[in-house]
């Protein structure tokens, strides 16, 4: 059976065949405890994972002390949002993020309204891009943090979180950053950017699931979510798994090294669908074009009714995958409920020139017999 072509890779990336190997020993030989400092199993485990922390914080310009092993984005983003709203909220407890964050951020948000903390959820502009004047205005005197993602998961937008973060800093507000999709697809240099708290996570840069990190600035104060054994500096504990690890600082280090050379191959893929899908009728892009990731295509097909289930020969799909079956919220919050279709198509690094021909194609037949069945409807109810 042939498998269909994967353009789902902001959803999860395959796991790049270096990192499989990088990983292995710690499966195997090496499976010793980071923690057991007394004997070599331990030892060696440890320095795995001192090399890997190197590696992450070399792809962000941090230092290694400021980057915490978490289990993904999810948990650095609950780490960072309610860690830091709780250590400081002698500021305040007033909180500012966006209507288009992942769903990680957002019920984060909504928890933290349960516990005594009031959250403004600020609208996008129509492209996806928040307005800094409007980022601004929300500021209050006791704002404690401001969440902002840097590449967002459905649209592929690129917020100006150097903009929003002096904003913030100028307030005295601490600013994080979900980063989660934009590991290896823009540069990010932590050493100029104005951000305390950034997420991240492996499984989105060619790394396994299960685990991500937190960077945390030199002095910003954050309370431990996870208690035990004081792992991490006591900001989360549990046994460091080395071989996922070791994973994310490889994949990591593949990122550093190789983006340069991968972002412009994958923007030339990413930009034939597109050229070979907005000709057709009824077919827009959803967010800014200009200030967009690579990879990303997300567009929205009027009178057209297109299920995912119908398009067996891709897998794409059209919304986040951690909110199947609801419609967007991150196209609703755009307007852009004029739509009876979204396609979210993601662009790898594995993706060959043949299955971006196929896929437009494939894609291109599948949009003409929707419109033109939906035009034939139309024509017999008038
Ligand atoms: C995937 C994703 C997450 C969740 O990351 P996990 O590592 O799967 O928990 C959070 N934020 C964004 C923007 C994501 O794309």
């Amino acid at each position: 059976m042939q498998q269909a072509v994967y353009l789902d890779n902001a959803a999860t990336t395959p796991v790049d065949p270096r990192v499989v190997e990088a990983m292995l020993p710690y499966l195997k030989g090496d499976f010793g405890n980071p923690a057991s400092g007394t004997h070599a199993y331990g030892q060696v485990a440890a320095r795995a994972v001192e090399r890997a922390r190197e590696q992450v914080a070399s792809l962000l310009n941090a230092d290694t002390s400021e980057i915490a092993w978490t289990s993904g984005a999810t948990e650095s983003n609950n780490l960072a949002i309610k860690g830091a709203a709780f250590a400081n909220a002698k500021r305040g407890r007033h909180l500012i993020t966006v209507a288009t964050e992942h769903k990680a951020v957002l019920d984060t948000m909504h928890w933290l309204e349960t516990q005594g903390y009031t959250v403004t959820f600020l609208a996008p502009e129509r492209n996806g891009l928040i307005s800094l004047n409007k980022f601004e205005a929300a500021l209050r005197d006791d704002t404690v943090l401001a969440s902002v993602m840097l590449v967002n998961n459905e649209i592929g937008v690129i917020q100006d979180v150097a903009a929003l973060g002096n904003i913030c800093r100028a307030r005295g507000t601490l600013f994080h950053v979900d980063a989660a999709q934009a590991t290896g697809k823009l540069p990010i240099d932590l050493a100029t950017l104005p951000v305390d708290l950034m997420s991240l996570t492996a499984h989105k840069t060619y790394g396994p699931k299960g685990i991500g990190a937190l960077y945390v600035r030199r002095g910003v104060a954050v309370d431990c979510q996870m208690h035990g054994g004081g792992h991490e500096r006591g900001l989360r504990s549990g046994t460091l798994p080395a071989h996922q690890i070791v994973g994310l600082g490889e994949c990591f280090d593949l990122a550093r090294r190789e983006m340069n050379a991968e972002v412009p191959r994958v923007r030339a893929q990413r930009d034939r669908l597109w050229a070979a899908l907005r000709e057709l009728p009824g077919v827009r892009l959803n967010g800014d074009f200009g200030a967009r990731v690579a990879h990303n295509l997300n567009i929205g097909i009027a009178d057209c009714e297109l299920p995912l289930s119908s398009l067996t020969d891709v897998a794409i799909s059209s919304a986040s995958a951690c909110i199947l079956g609801q419609a967007s919220h991150v196209i609703a919050a755009l307007g852009g409920d004029d739509v009876s279709t979204v396609l979210r198509i993601t662009v790898g690094r594995f993706n060959t020139d043949a299955e971006i021909d196929f896929a437009a194609s494939y894609l291109r037949g599948k949009i003409a017999a929707c419109r033109a069945n939906a035009e034939h409807k139309a024509a017999w109810t008038v």
